[in-house]
């Protein structure tokens, strides 16, 4: 695509919207930024769009967005805001960051979506890639920015992408080389009219433009992306923590396999993978297939599965003190991730829940909790909620802050017991973004 002279709308200013405005401005396009955000919150991206000579509006969109060959949207405004609505009503073509930044990209795409494990399965897979000894970026919602990096890749390099189903709703040629669905369950459905269907739709659309060359890696035991994966000529290859696969990776006992045309190429011992949990597992064998299609020797895969300690927030181990683990996993922000993190453990559980509830239904981790949870700490605007929830089921208590929470469980807790932070729920409430929450909680730990 040639933008050379075109002027081109970018809805967004943070990171995406700043690396495509970065990017068309050096490919001879015309950027104009809009966020309706405010000066303080912007203000690192209005020095970076100042130095760069970008033309910006801060606090508002005007009419001047509209005047423009097409928009890029960032994944974080939601399609059915206004500014995107009048957009589309203005037949105005919209496309999203991930679509423009891979009309000039030259390497392969891995692109990986689904509800949980983006992140972890995005870094885990460029860290096998790049000890495989291939010249591998990471980047998407993780790290860089699609358009940040899109121009410096070579044919022969890779590009692992983290995509979200927001990415994913304004593309229209975008074709990975390999793409993977790792899981699908309820989330994020107020950007999509309350609908499940429409939620998977989004993610569906990652391989509707992948063709007999590519490949599709997917989630056996996710039930409701097999119902619903359409007819494609892609190449398939599936991975299941419960059945056997003839093409695909799927764990028997404690090993992980590979079987390619019913022959067995890779297989690992759990004890080989640094990540705990089934969930990790899971991720693991997506991983471990993409750089099997790639050609990714087995000795280094292994050692690269040996060596990856895991992403921050993520079932992360803060600190041991008098034999209680304290496990930061803020980015728990709905159910499923902590009925993951629930089975992680063996050992007895002091459970701080609560945050900005997305429609939990708590329901799914009942038995879980009653099997392994001593206590939970209920906090922020959904206390009240989980506390009538849990009350008679197990002991809860509503505290008034995580501090609070930290404190009360480091009073209960004995050795061998474990404090987890796995709050299911946004953090908007109380904190700034669930790093923030993760980070005020470690903190407060290391204060122990
Ligand atoms: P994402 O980028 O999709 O939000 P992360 O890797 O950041 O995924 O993990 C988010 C949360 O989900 C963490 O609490 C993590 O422990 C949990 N998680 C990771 N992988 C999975 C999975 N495959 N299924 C369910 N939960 C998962």
């Amino acid at each position: 695509m040639d933008i050379k002279n075109k002027k081109i709308s970018i809805i967004g200013a943070v990171k995406s919207g700043i690396g495509a405005a970065k990017m068309i401005k050096n490919l001879g396009g015309i950027p104009f930024v809009s966020d309706s955000g405010s000066k303080e919150k912007l203000f690192d991206s209005i020095e970076t769009l100042v130095s760069n000579q970008i033309e910006f509006e801060i606090g508002k969109h005007s009419e001047r967005v509209f005047d423009c060959d097409f928009i890029v949207i960032s994944p974080g405004v939601p399609s059915n805001s206004f500014i995107i609505q009048n957009a589309i009503n203005k037949k105005i073509k919209i496309i999203s960051e991930i679509e423009l930044a891979s009309y000039f990209c030259k390497g392969k795409i891995i692109a990986i979506t689904g509800t949980n494990g983006k992140t972890t399965t995005t870094s885990l897979t460029g860290h096998i890639l790049k000890t495989c000894g291939f010249n591998t970026y990471v980047a998407g919602n993780i790290g860089n920015a699609f358009s940040e990096i899109a121009l410096d890749v070579k044919p022969d390099e890779i590009v692992v992408l983290e995509v979200s189903s927001f990415q994913l709703d304004f593309i229209e040629s975008f074709k990975p080389y390999i793409a993977m669905i790792l899981n699908i369950t309820p989330d994020h459905l107020n950007r999509y009219d309350n609908k499940y269907k429409n939620y998977i739709d989004a993610k569906l659309r990652i391989y509707m433009n992948q063709s007999n060359d590519d490949y599709l890696i997917i989630n056996k035991d996710s039930e409701s992306l097999i119902n619903s994966l359409g007819r494609s000529n892609v190449k398939k290859f599936y991975f299941s923590l419960h059945e056997n696969q003839t093409n695909g990776a799927y764990l028997t006992g404690e090993s992980i396999n590979f079987i390619l045309n019913s022959e067995l190429q890779f297989s690992c011992s759990l004890t080989d993978i640094k990540l705990n949990g089934e969930h990790n597992y899971a991720n693991s064998m997506a991983a471990i297939i993409s750089a099997k299609i790639l050609g990714g020797n087995n000795d280094k895969i292994k050692e690269a599965l040996s060596s990856f300690a895991g992403v921050e927030h993520r079932m992360e181990l803060v600190r041991e003190l008098e034999g209680v683990k304290y496990i930061n996993d803020s980015k728990a922000t709905n159910i499923d991730s902590v009925w993951y993190a629930l089975r992680s453990y063996e050992d007895p559980i002091f459970l701080i829940l609560g945050g900005l509830d997305k429609g939990n239904d708590y329901n799914q981790i009942k038995d879980l909790v009653l099997e392994k949870v001593k206590k939970i700490y209920a906090i922020g605007a959904s206390s009240e909620k989980i506390f009538n929830f849990f009350h008679g089921i197990v002991k809860v208590e509503i505290v008034k802050s995580l501090e609070d929470a930290v404190s009360e469980a480091n009073r209960e807790a004995r050795q061998n017991e474990i404090v987890l932070l796995s709050p299911a729920c946004a953090s908007f409430d109380m904190f700034n973004s669930y790093e923030h929450r993760g980070k005020v909680f470690k903190e407060i730990v290391n204060n122990l």
